[in-house]
């Protein structure tokens, strides 16, 4: 019988990116939006350890399935790490990705190409109905642009050039994007645990 794993998400871009990424597995990926009643719980931890483990505990209590939960930090090196586990609400609680995009070009305002280096910091963690969870993470290196470009992707997408390329993540195709990305690379070490649930 085909087991069902909930993704810890509403974001229907990161359900899609991570059943985009998973091989052939005889796995059911559900978002927590098929679950009436559902609520994400506060990402209030310190860091994206702590924030991934908390939406897939919260996930696999509400379901009693497996749970797969991700947190992603945008670390930019000209703003001591900023926004980091902030990334979310880097233009406040309320914060939309067009206002955290506009804070962050205002905020590198005057930096200058070199100095913008960043990276995608995407931590996956996969936690059972009861027992220890396992935790991997992705990091996917760039710098932040001059301005968006691209219309592919989410977030923060249009404004992170890769590193070693002239390309924003929102100007690759998806599977580019899931070929390459943070959230691709953290998958990569929950894998042999999602294969044995297969
Ligand atoms: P969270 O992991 O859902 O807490 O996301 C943190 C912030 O990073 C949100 O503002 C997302 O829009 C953004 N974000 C998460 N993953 C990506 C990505 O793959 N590309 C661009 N932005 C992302």
């Amino acid at each position: 019988m085909t087991r069902t794993v909930v993704v810890a998400t509403f974001n229907r871009h990161k359900l899609r990116e991570i059943t985009g990424i998973l091989p052939g597995l005889d796995l059911e990926l559900k978002s927590l939006a098929d679950f009436p009643g559902a609520v994400p719980p506060d990402e209030d931890g310190a860091t994206l350890e702590e924030n991934a483990l908390k939406k897939a505990r919260s996930a696999a209590a509400f379901t009693g399935l497996w749970a797969l939960a991700d947190d992603t930090g945008l670390e930019v090196d000209a703003l001591g790490g900023a926004p980091g586990v902030r990334s979310a609400r880097y233009a406040g609680e309320a914060a939309t990705p067009a206002g955290n995009n506009a804070l962050l070009l205002a905020e590198l305002s005057g930096v200058p190409p070199e100095k913008r280096t960043a990276r995608f910091v995407c931590v996956m963690a996969l936690v059972p109905p009861s027992g220890e969870p396992v935790i991997s993470r992705g990091v996917l290196e760039g710098r932040i642009c001059a301005g968006p470009r691209g219309g592919e992707g989410f977030g923060y997408d249009p404004l992170f050039e890769l590193a070693g390329s002239a390309r924003t993540l929102a100007e690759l195709t998806a599977a580019e994007k899931n070929s390459l990305s943070h959230r691709a690379l953290a998958l990569k070490g929950i894998l042999p645990a999602l294969r044995a649930l297969s």
